[in-house]
């Protein structure tokens, strides 16, 4: 075993970056990850247009702290529940990664599904596989160098100004997105600052950066070391079965290999070149690896080909790999699984069951109460309603709790989309429904004739018994 942890894949003695070219994979993992890449990303793309409600599926506002996730709005009134929101995020995503490993770097992240799946791909389109991308590098600079070279940067910058617009459209959402691309520049020179610095920073990490991103930037990357055991799945060489490993003698069948003590591995470094982070699996669990299995792939391709069970590179626990056991559902992953389902229902409860609208009641400044002339006790309120929905919502306002009337003084309350209404609200009370002092009173909120919500407020009278 080689000094691995001592030092970076993607470094040399000097600490120079070493550039990776990861060969092609194909297998049946690279296959499954194509096809979700291709409805994540269309997911991606198309995102800042799916509407809820008419509200965004997500908008991360955070200029004017308007948050927006799966259509529901969260205000700075919100802001509560959005920090409970975020914290069962954070739970599940711990519960997750302890359970799973890196399921998400390698299937689900962005980094990982725009480089391995359109940039990458992209390169060796116009490169092609590793060796010829090393042979261009080395290559004097020439018309097919400088072809090949500005036509990828030109693509790479093209495509990083698109994610960089989808970005945007995701924060500020996509109509004020539509506004800064089509207005005069001179109108918009913070948005336009913000797309051309999304832009540079994609550029970057896309076509300079890449691996470096996931083992220096990316915290859930450093978090992942803390947070793995010997019971979470993981991208793992089975070393029981691999070692002693040893190059392929064509006059030794299977059967002799074993015999003289030699393991499945051919060290035929396959895992190593597909391997984008450039770590050698066979080491052990490192922390530079995204789980994108195309070690996984290019290993099973050995395997068929010479001949014995694929899976020497697989999904597995360190403790199932120390069993030689394939890979099983565990009490232990059971457990966390049904934590995770647990938190994911009282995620979704809590986003769908908010209400649409916040209602506060406040008795009218410097009013207390008066006596009108039938004997019946009146006070007059302030009721402002907050309309988180991007439609308007017409409010009906109900006395609940007590006998007597209540009225809504001027135009009907109407709260328009996103925005708050104001309106004042006459209590009448009879003496016979009230207490001294302070009496109790609920006030229903319904919008054609559903509850939103029930307001409590205190209705003024005479201290003593007089009002009776
Ligand atoms: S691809 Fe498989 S056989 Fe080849 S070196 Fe890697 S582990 Fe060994
Ligand atoms: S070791 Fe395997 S799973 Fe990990 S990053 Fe490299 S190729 Fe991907």
């Amino acid at each position: 075993m080689s000094d691995f942890r001592n030092r970076l894949a993607t470094a040399d003695q000097e600490g120079r970056r070493r550039w990776l070219y990861p060969r092609k994979v194909s297998g049946r993992f690279f296959r499954a990850r194509t096809w979700l890449s291709w409805l994540l990303l269309a997911i991606m793309f198309a995102g800042p247009f799916i509407r809820i409600k008419g509200n965004p599926l997500l908008l991360i506002n955070i200029v004017e702290r308007k948050f927006i996730i799966l259509g529901q709005i969260f205000w700075p009134q919100d802001m509560f529940m959005f920090a409970v929101v975020l914290l069962i995020f954070a739970t599940s995503i711990l519960v997750f990664t302890a359970a799973y490993g890196r399921l998400w770097c390698g299937w689900t992240c962005p980094q990982t599904v725009l480089m391995e799946m359109v940039f990458r791909k992209i390169e060796y389109l116009i490169e092609g596989d590793s060796h010829h991308q090393r042979a261009l590098d080395k290559a004097p600079w020439n018309a097919n160098k400088l072809v090949k070279r500005l036509g990828k940067h030109a693509i790479f910058f093209g495509l990083s100004f698109l994610i960089s617009n989808t970005l945007l459209a995701y924060i500020i959402g996509p109509e004020q997105l539509f506004q800064i691309v089509t207005d005069n520049p001179a109108k918009h020179l913070q948005g336009l600052t913000a797309l051309i610095l999304f832009t540079l920073v994609f550029y970057a990490i896309f076509a300079r950066f890449r691996e470096q991103a996931c083992t220096f930037i990316c915290p859930y990357g450093r978090l992942q070391s803390t947070l793995l055991d010997e019971n979470t799945i993981v991208v793992a060489y089975d070393y029981k079965r691999g070692e002693q490993r040893g190059p392929l003698q064509h006059t030794q069948s299977v059967e002799q290999r074993r015999a003289a003590g030699s393991g499945d591995c051919i060290a035929c470094q396959q895992c190593v070149v597909v391997c984008p982070t450039g770590i050698d699996i066979r080491d052990g669990t490192q922390m530079e690896c995204v789980h994108c299995t195309a070690c996984i792939d290019a290993c099973d391709n050995v395997m068929e080909k010479i001949g014995r069970p694929r899976g020497l590179i697989r999904y597995a626990s360190l403790n199932g790999i120390e069993r030689g056991e394939q890979l099983k559902v565990t009490p232990r992953l059971i457990g966390y699984s049904v934590v995770l389902l647990a938190l994911g229902v009282v995620l979704a409860f809590l986003l769908f069951t908010r209400s649409d609208v916040q209602t506060t009641i406040l008795r009218a400044q410097g009013a207390l109460f008066q006596k009108m002339p039938d004997g019946h006790y009146s006070n007059l309120y302030t009721v402002r309603v907050l309309n988180k929905t991007s439609r308007e919502i017409p409010i009906e306002l109900k006395l609940e709790n007590s006998t007597g009337t209540l009225q809504v003084m001027g135009q009907p309350l109407v709260a328009p989309p996103q925005k708050s209404a104001e309106t004042s609200v006459l209590i009448e009370l009879e003496p016979a429904a009230m207490k001294p002092g302070t009496t109790p009173v609920a006030v229903g909120v319904y919008s054609q004739g559903r509850r939103l919500e029930t307001l409590k407020t205190g209705f003024i009278g005479p201290r003593d018994d007089t009002a009776q």
